[in-house]
């Protein structure tokens, strides 16, 4: 009888491991997804045309959010409502176990280069004691920004999300003259952009596509171990809106994997190539342990800042920015471009904050 009534149980606890190794499995995949929308990886000049571009507007399929046009359902966006709707509640409690936290489980910054007195980006002034921001082309310090809040403020929810589901931010709720700065994709790793985040102390958080990366992660662990987490951004970057369920899978729980095995930490955030999203890529990255699908309200493009509403920055605001070089930015290293956005953001009277002490 015993061996009767435990066999059932040893297939359930048997189906279970499979489901958990079929997941884990997509980590080992290192071929990179080629399905008939995308190929192996692509040239950056070409690739970079397409990532994060708004597509043609005959491409989209039903449920996506293009970006920067607007949504086609009333709700983020507008400028007295940049975040999603009603209270969030209790279904994704914050800082589970293992989450990447970056700077709570990571060394301490090395010493800038140069003897610059920027050893500590995350303490005092951001910009340290040193000329270092004269030296980045900017008039002033980046500001420290202001305490974030105890408690993370609850993330609304609407359009096709649903309770179980990670919500979707492009606003974080504050009142707080603080944006936040996001960096995607990983096509340009310019070292000299390591210098200037270490010596300006800047925050951000980066939104990593393994197809642009191939073997340069050391390079997105050097800006890891400043503080700046590197969250989730798909396998090979496709517009997941209307891909299969598995398909979505794989591209989100095969990248989850890799930045686990190249940083030791499970991402938290994801954030859909294009802003391009279905109801199933929700399910998909709450099942590939996501927390919450990010997307921005201002892009930082090739010449300025460009808002999804309105003309100018609000509380809160995520600010989408790429790893981007000359080749894609008619000349400009990516250095002068940050540098630019950095100004453009001090202008308007608002200091950078960590996006992970919010959501
Ligand atoms: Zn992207």
């Amino acid at each position: 009888m015993m061996i009767k009534t435990g066999f059932p149980r040893c297939l359930v606890l048997v189906g279970a491991a499979a489901v958990l190794t079929a997941c884990g499995s997509l980590g080992a995949a290192t071929e990179p997804y080629t399905g008939s929308r995308h190929g192996a990886p692509m040239p950056p000049a070409s690739l970079a045309s397409r990532l994060d571009d708004p597509p043609s507007p005959s491409q989209p399929p039903p449920g996506q959010e293009p970006d920067p046009r607007p949504p086609a359902s009333p709700g983020p966006g507008s400028e007295g409502q940049g975040y999603e709707g009603e209270a969030q509640g209790g279904a994704f409690p914050d800082a589970p176990p293992g989450s990447g936290d970056a700077s709570a489980s990571t060394p301490p910054p090395a010493a800038g280069p140069s003897g610059t007195a920027s050893a500590s980006p995350r303490s005092g002034s951001l910009g340290g004691a040193s000329d270092a921001y004269r030296r980045w082309g900017l008039d002033r310090p980046l500001e420290r920004p202001p305490a974030p809040p105890a408690v993370k403020p609850a993330l609304g929810r609407s359009g096709p999300q649903q309770w179980g589901l990670p919500p979707i931010v492009r606003r974080v709720p504050t009142d707080q003259r603080v944006v936040f700065v996001t960096i995607d994709d990983g096509i340009e790793k310019d070292p000299r952009f390591v210098e200037q985040a270490r010596e300006l102390g800047l925050p951000f958080t980066g939104f990593l596509t393994d197809n642009v990366i191939g073997d340069h992660y050391d390079y997105f662990d050097e800006l890891r171990r400043l503080g700046n987490p590197m969250e989730n951004h798909t396998l090979t970057h496709p517009s997941l809106a209307g891909m299969a369920y598995d398909e979505q899978v794989r591209e989100i729980c095969g990248q989850r994997d890799i930045l686990w095995n190249h940083f030791g930490q499970q991402p938290r955030l994801f954030r859909p190539p294009f802003g391009e999203y279905d109801e199933t890529t929700l399910r998909a990255a709450g099942f590939c342990g996501a927390r919450t699908v990010v997307l921005w309200r201002a892009e930082m493009e090739t010449h300025g800042l460009a808002y999804r509403s309105g003309d100018h920055l609000l509380p809160g605001d995520i600010i989408l920015a790429h790893f981007r070089g000359p080749e894609q930015l008619e000349g400009q290293s990516m250095t002068d471009w940050i540098t630019e956005l950095v100004r453009a953001i001090q202008a308007q009277g608002f200091t950078i904050g960590r996006l992970e002490d919010y959501v």
